[in-house]
């Protein structure tokens, strides 16, 4: 068993997994979602994997915790959303995929994956699990007001100002004669 506290590995090659596993830690995964995602770290991600090989395939055990910055869909204000998520995939080398899925079907918290038979891609599964846990939706809250679409106005902190103006406007009064 080895313990890798120091550097994020992108990827493991299977040859470095041994007969008893391989273990690896990171107090950090710099790099882990590229600046073209929706969201990004906040601080350190903090991983943790167990590999070892079965007959050809690897099982994979992890864990990730980390804190996401998100931007919210209606204000486009940045909140935090903490992740704290543990995962378990088969790794099948080339094309023998399908029997395999059977395996897992049924089983939700079970992944099946394909690898090329040289390396398990590690940083990828955690990103794929950080992605995971994001919602499509993206709220800062529940009862986030958003933005009025004509002036502006962030509604969770201010009034609209539509109203104002039309009510301070001369012409408004003219309309109701
Ligand atoms: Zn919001
Ligand atoms: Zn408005």
């Amino acid at each position: 068993m080895t313990k890798d506290l120091k550097g994020f590995r992108d990827t493991v090659p299977v040859e470095d997994i041994l007969e008893d596993g391989l273990h690896l830690i990171f107090e950090g995964m710099p790099g882990l979602l590229s600046e073209m995602e929706e969201c990004r770290i906040q601080g350190t991600a903090k991983g943790e994997v167990f590999l070892h090989r079965v007959d050809g395939d690897v099982h994979l055990n992890g864990k990730v915790a980390a804190l996401i910055v998100i931007k919210c869909d209606r204000c486009l204000e940045e909140y935090n959303q903490e992740i704290n998520t543990s995962f378990f995939y088969i790794l099948v080398p080339g094309q023998s995929i399908e029997g395999k899925k059977e395996i897992a079907l049924g089983k939700e918290d079970m992944e099946v994956s394909l690898y090329d038979g040289a390396e398990i891609q590690i940083g990828e599964i955690f990103r794929e699990q950080i992605l995971l846990q994001i919602p499509l939706r993206h709220v800062c809250r529940e009862d986030c007001k958003g933005i009025c679409p004509t002036c502006g106005a962030d509604l969770n902190k201010e009034e609209c100002r539509c109203r104002a103006e039309t009510l301070n406007n001369p012409f408004s009064v003219l309309k109701k004669l």
